[in-house]
């Protein structure tokens, strides 16, 4: 897009957002700098991978949780001007080219002013911006291209400044999955279940005194195991929420991960492997059937959790 087109978009957001006077200016800055800073990278801008816009999403959003709003404001500025510039079809080829100035030069008679405010629509964690990152592609009609550049750079935006503690929706889901675990011995089992295989793990190394190499894949496996068992357990035990949805969103995948490799010792143990591998099972299947918990796992450094809202609220 032009540059003029650009800073009356991004200004036009980031004033909307209600956000200060100096990370509204520093945004529309670090905006317009992609262009003319790097006028030599100019031609990519249209198609830059959505993993990398991701990336600039996250980034950003880190930078803000630690108080960093310039920085945060920098990043945000420059992943809008890629998610404007993804709008318009890049400039490739001669036919690709002359279709990019036609619609780069229509598109600046468009006001984003015009538009009006009640479509403006945050998103919100990182499952909003992958909403609109799947969405995000070319298009041919110049006003539509400067609509859907403004209210997918208001959405951005506003997921990346959204407030640092979670919103009563996504922190329910944490108080949800708190819940659940706590009732009917769930966290116990877990743990315990997972303790038994690495003791098992232990008992069965024994037997592998005379083989050093087999011996040596055991003792990382066990240390492997005793750091899954580790975070497993501070998160279903720690006081404060927060500590629980940091710790608790991993520990699942290790889980898996770990029962993975004990399969993987099947071809060297042979069929005594189920003694090991049943109680992982058992872990791994309460945790996996713990309500809310996709929801925590996707946005768990998004946001500060409380566990202060109540679970029927959690929208998973
Ligand atoms: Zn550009």
């Amino acid at each position: 897009l032009r540059l003029e087109l650009h800073e009356r978009i991004t200004k036009f957001v980031a004033e909307n957002l209600g956000l200060s006077k100096d990370v509204v200016e520093e945004i529309v800055r670090a905006c317009l700098d992609v262009d003319r800073l790097h006028r030599i990278e100019r031609v990519k801008h249209h198609e830059v991978p959505k993993e990398l816009l991701l990336n600039y999403a996250v980034k950003a959003r880190k930078r803000y949780m630690k108080g960093d709003l310039r920085a945060a404001a920098r990043l945000c500025g420059e992943l809008l001007h890629y998610i404007q510039d993804s709008l318009i079809p890049a400039p490739r080829g001669r036919r690709g080219k002359a279709l990019h100035i036609s619609i780069e030069s229509r598109s600046v008679k468009y006001d984003p002013e015009s538009i009006p405010r009640e479509m403006l629509k945050p998103v919100r964690g990182l499952r909003g911006i992958k909403a609109i990152l799947r969405v995000l592609r070319p298009l041919r009609d110049p006003r539509l291209v400067v609509e859907r550049a403004t209210l997918y750079s208001y959405a951005i935006a506003a997921a990346v400044f959204d407030s640092i503690e979670a919103p009563p929706e996504v922190d329910a889901c944490a108080s949800l999955a708190r819940e659940y675990l706590s009732s009917a011995w769930r966290r116990e089992v877990a743990v315990s279940m997972l303790l038994l295989s690495v003791l098992q793990t232990i008992f069965f190394a024994r037997s592998m005194l005379l083989k050093p190499l087999i011996l040596l894949c055991i003792a990382m496996l066990i240390g492997f195991a005793v750091f899954v068992l580790a975070r497993l357990s501070i998160a279903m035990y720690a006081r404060k929420c927060d500590t629980f949805v940091k710790n608790f969103s991993g520990s699942r995948f290790l889980v898996l991960t770990y029962m993975l490799i004990n399969l993987l010792l099947y071809f060297v143990v042979g069929l005594k492997i189920v003694a090991i591998l049943a109680p992982i099972a058992i872990s791994l299947t309460i945790l996996l059937r713990v309500p809310g918990a996709r929801m925590i796992e996707e946005n768990r450094w998004w946001y500060r959790y409380e566990c202060r809202a109540p679970p029927h609220l959690c929208a998973y």
